[in-house]
């Protein structure tokens, strides 16, 4: 087969794909047990010729959840920039890794182009620098073990040597654990630090529990702070942290995973206030900014840090050119997909008030499902002001219940979560490119769907 001729098929299936998501935004619920009755999976020892392998692939893709139509609200992503998968179809084109300038040439320039630009939103210096890695829970990593090595640069030649400690919020990503497990710093020794009731981490008991640790001959290594929690969507006072990390002389990393965007808006920046004071800050380009999985970054104040802990001499691979130019010493990697091409597409096109414009519409369009939230006697509301997480309950519908069923009659694709004893249905309001008659469409769909299934209203609390 021909590059042309796997073109033409793309083409033809996207086509498909595009008019059936205009007729049906939900893809019909396909169970587990209905896969090989409905799909052609299966791998044998003679290839298929291109019309089955066609048919093969349609059917795939059609039964495939849909992420980028408007009846998607179920994860941290969603949408479909266009722009920016044209940068990512010939980023698989040309299928370069990113270690190397010698393999990878001006795409080095487009990776650093990206991130001097995050670094000066920041606020930081010339010092500044940072990479792209797998996904969150990956840069995230990359910030605990830069902490781990400014504290001590020996582990990563001898082991551990002593006992560290983290900090986080108990509302944060589950990275945090997993990546204390994996950098030998162990999960117990993560310290979960209680929240107000915003969700946000208490500064006074991040500080006593530092000062705790610090009297039984621990040594605290990192502060982890979050940039829109998980659930609620939370932000961390970076400041009054930075002020803690500044006293103790500890690491402070940012998961921004999902909220550090707001540094792109002039109106939402003030949520992260303090990111010029941090040590590293991790941004997922693939949640709020709409760029397709995965897209990841991690900003670094001073970029020595990077080289001290990732960078590892290798004659077979780095063979030419300035280190600058060689990311593969800075990176968790080896060979690196080029994920900064679709990023770079997308903000070429649009521009910084683009990407502004973007992560304020899905502001607004939370203030809005809150306020319809708010003022109908139906729903009780539980989310945090300025926010992209919406979180209720209907009808006093256990949210799992309600959850499941849209799921499951192909209606809406939308989650829940928990804070404290509450669990409540979370509208994440992701999607850019969604307008206010989307966000009606879908409390009109959810009443609907509950009227015609009163039954769900017998499981209500
Ligand atoms: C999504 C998320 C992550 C993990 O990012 P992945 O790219 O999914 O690994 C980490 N932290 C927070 C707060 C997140 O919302």
């Amino acid at each position: 087969m021909s590059v042309k001729q796997s073109l033409d098929i793309f083409n033809r299936i996207v086509r498909d794909l595009l008019a059936d998501e205009a007729i049906k935004p939900v893809a019909d619920h396909l169970p587990v047990s209905a896969l090989d009755d409905r799909l052609d999976l299966s791998l044998g020892m003679d290839g298929v010729d291109a019309e089955h392998l066609e048919k093969s692939l349609r059917d795939l893709v059609l039964a495939t959840p849909r992420t980028a139509t408007p009846a998607f609200f179920n994860q941290l992503f969603g949408g479909r920039q266009e722009q920016a998968i044209l940068g990512d179809l010939l980023a698989v084109v040309l299928n370069n890794s990113m270690a190397t300038y010698k393999a990878a040439g001006p795409q080095i320039a487009v990776e650093k182009t990206i991130i001097s630009e995050v670094c000066k939103l920041m606020g930081w210096g010339e010092a500044s620098g940072g990479t792209l890695g797998p996904g969150g829970s990956m840069t995230n990593l990359m910030g605990m073990l830069m902490g781990r090595d400014a504290f001590d640069a020996k582990v990563r030649h001898s082991g551990m040597n002593g006992r560290m400690t983290v900090y986080t919020s108990t509302e944060s990503h589950y990275s945090t654990p997993k990546n204390a497990a994996f950098s030998g710093i162990g999960r117990d020794n993560v310290r979960h630090i209680a929240t107000d009731d915003r969700g946000r981490m208490n500064m006074a008991a991040l500080r006593q529990a530092i000062v705790d640790d610090k009297a039984k001959g621990l040594n605290p290594v990192l502060i982890n702070c979050t940039a829109g929690t998980t659930v609620l969507g939370a932000y961390d006072d970076l400041t009054a942290a930075a002020a803690v990390a500044r006293e103790f002389d500890i690491w402070l990393h940012v998961d921004g995973a999902y909220g550090g965007s707001a540094l792109f808006s002039e109106r939402h920046r003030h949520l992260v206030a303090g990111a010029d004071l941090v040590d590293s800050f991790t941004l997922n380009a693939h949640k709020m900014l709409g760029t397709p999985l995965s897209c990841s970054l991690i900003m670094v104040r001073d970029k020595a840090n990077l080289n001290t802990t990732f960078s590892n001499d290798a004659s077979y691979l780095y063979q030419t050119d300035h280190d600058a130019f060689n990311p593969g010493k800075t990176s968790l990697q080896c060979g690196r997909r080029n994920d900064a091409l679709k990023f770079w597409v997308l903000w070429k096109s649009i521009g910084t008030k683009g990407l502004a414009a973007f992560v304020d519409q899905q502001f607004h369009l939370a203030d809005l499902a809150r306020d319809y939230v708010r003022n109908h006697p139906d729903y009780t509301d539980y989310s945090v002001d300025e926010t992209v997480a919406v979180c209720f309950n209907y009808k006093g519908i256990p949210a799992q219940t309600l959850c499941t069923a849209l799921y499951e009659h192909s209606q809406l694709l939308v989650g829940y979560g928990s804070f404290r004893d509450t669990t409540f249905v979370r509208l994440v309001t992701i999607n850019g490119s969604n307008g206010d008659a989307e966000l009606r469409a879908f409390f009109a769909k959810l009443e609907a769907f509950v009227a015609e299934h009163p039954s769900l209203l017998a499981a209500a609390a």
